[in-house]
């Protein structure tokens, strides 16, 4: 149960609403028992100020302590409270109703200051249950200028009455208001947590066979609609990456049945018959050699790149230049394209030194010379260059060859891509894809510069500092 964030998020409501509410009810509460004993002890005072003028004015015309008293008493009858007035020996002088000196006595007369009034509660020992709010003055009047104590005292019952009355709603309140606002955010979470659900939903039904399917989004703007648009994204980056599998995957067995079948038969045709000849046997060795040739080339460059997506591959990186990685291809290239009688020229290589995996540099230029052959006719020219511009090495691979159609130009780059009319069982399409991710793994890029009729020219830009 507690599992639900629903749960707990009402619970959380639930608790800190009747916190804030308990602190604010007790806040009340003590707020009206001051104003309502500050308003009783102001009447108490009042009481007594009253009692003290009066028995004054009764004074100075009988001059009689307990004449005055008694008129004094008489005359001043508030409803629910007691008066009684004592000499400076303590002895009462009037007091109403009779008796009440005797619950509630004079405190020691030598404890009260002139003109003191001291208030305090205290339980009616004739009414077990009743408070009373006591206030005791002392005060000295003429003629005589003697000293009299007066004790008033009031029922505390109907202010606590209310008081309780109060106390009964403020606790009633809480628990009423923490039950609706439970209730209303159960059902508030509820609807903020529904897109959350059908999310959830929608996600467990989304497999590798319904890559394109998306979550929904309910609200573009607010928390779970950026949420659910996240993760979408994701969804399309897994299910591209997905798709890219699946091609290469798709691509690479394509690729390998041409060579493997023409191992197949050439191997089945020559068992076929017995009793060939040594030349017959030779020619079918030399195309199951070159067919496999083919065949571990393709599988060394898939190797690589999967090592790259899966960003396993290790790049050994050291110094070295540029400008003999260069030298070397480009003599290699030249036996190759010496059976086609095509020149391959070297433009001025300055010294270049460079920071990176000199075989995978190598093998990036390769794969430019090995088109460049490839794709030039007979007879044809290949130049290889290497410049410094401001902080870029550009190695240059230009031939004059066939060119590359304008519709294939913006594919030549994708693994596997071939322009089918010009490389007919020549490549698998994979030498550009990998010559491009060598230039990038060093920070820089690869490019077709130009192509056309006149031939082709690719740019590999690299970082002067390595990668
Ligand atoms: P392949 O193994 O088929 O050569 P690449 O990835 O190296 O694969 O090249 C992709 C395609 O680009 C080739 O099939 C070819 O049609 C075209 N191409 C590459 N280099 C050249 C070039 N120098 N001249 C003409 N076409 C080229």
């Amino acid at each position: 149960m507690l599992d639900s964030v629903r749960t707990r998020l009402t619970l959380w409501h639930a608790a800190i609403l009747s916190l804030l509410l308990l602190s604010f009810s007790a806040a009340v509460y003590a707020i009206f028992l001051r104003n309502f004993m500050d308003r009783a002890d102001s009447v108490l005072r009042s009481a007594s100020d009253a009692t003290r003028s009066i028995l004054a004015r009764e004074l100075s015309e009988s001059g009689i302590d307990e004449l005055a008293a008694r008129d004094t008493v008489r005359s001043l009858k508030i409803p629910n409270h007691t008066i009684a007035i004592f000499d400076e020996h303590g002895e009462v002088l009037a007091e109403s109703p009779p008796g009440v000196h005797e619950k509630f006595p004079l405190p020691p007369p030598g404890s009260l200051s002139v003109q003191d009034a001291r208030i305090y509660t205290s339980d009616d020992p004739g009414d077990p249950g009743e408070q009373r709010r006591v206030v005791v003055s002392r005060v000295i009047l003429p003629p005589a200028d003697r000293t009299y104590f007066i004790v008033i005292t009031r029922s505390l019952t109907p202010l606590l009455g209310e008081l309780a009355a109060d106390r009964f709603i403020l606790l009633a309140a809480v628990p009423a208001i923490v039950l609706i606002a439970a209730a209303a955010a159960w059902f508030l979470t509820r609807r903020s947590l529904a897109p959350v659900l059908a999310m959830s939903r929608q996600a467990q039904r989304i497999g590798t066979q319904n890559t394109d399917e998306r979550l929904p989004v309910a609200n573009a703007r607010d928390e779970l609609g950026l949420l659910a648009a996240t993760f979408n994204g994701l969804l399309s980056r897994l299910a591209a990456a997905l798709e890219g599998q699946r091609r290469f995957m798709a691509d690479a067995s394509h690729e390998l049945r041409t060579p493997i079948s023409v191992v197949r038969t050439t191997a089945a045709v020559n068992l076929a018959r017995t009793g060939r000849t040594e030349e017959e046997y030779r020619g079918a060795l030399e195309i199951i050699e070159s067919q496999s040739r083919r065949l571990s080339r393709m599988v060394e460059d898939m190797l690589n790149l999967a090592r790259a997506d899966s960003g396993s591959f290790t790049v050994r990186m050291r110094p070295f230049h540029l400008d003999e990685v260069l030298l070397e291809t480009a003599q290699a290239a030249a036996v190759l394209a010496k059976e086609k009688e095509i020149r391959v020229e070297i433009g001025d290589l300055t010294e270049a030194p460079f920071s990176g995996d000199e075989d995978l540099l190598r093998q990036m230029v390769l794969n430019l010379l090995d088109n460049a052959v490839k794709y030039t006719p007979a007879r044809g020219r290949i130049r290889v260059a290497l410049e410094r511009l401001n902080e870029s090495w550009l190695i240059r691979v230009e031939d004059n060859g066939q060119g590359i159609p304008e519709e294939a130009r913006p594919h030549i780059f994708d693994r596997f891509y071939r322009v089918e009319a010009q490389s007919k069982s020549v490549g698998a399409g994979l030498g550009l894809a990998i010559a491009q991710w060598i230039a990038r793994l060093h920070g820089g890029m690869l490019e077709l510069e130009h192509s056309g009729p006149d031939g082709s020219t690719f740019l590999a830009t690299l970082p002067v500092n390595g990668s």
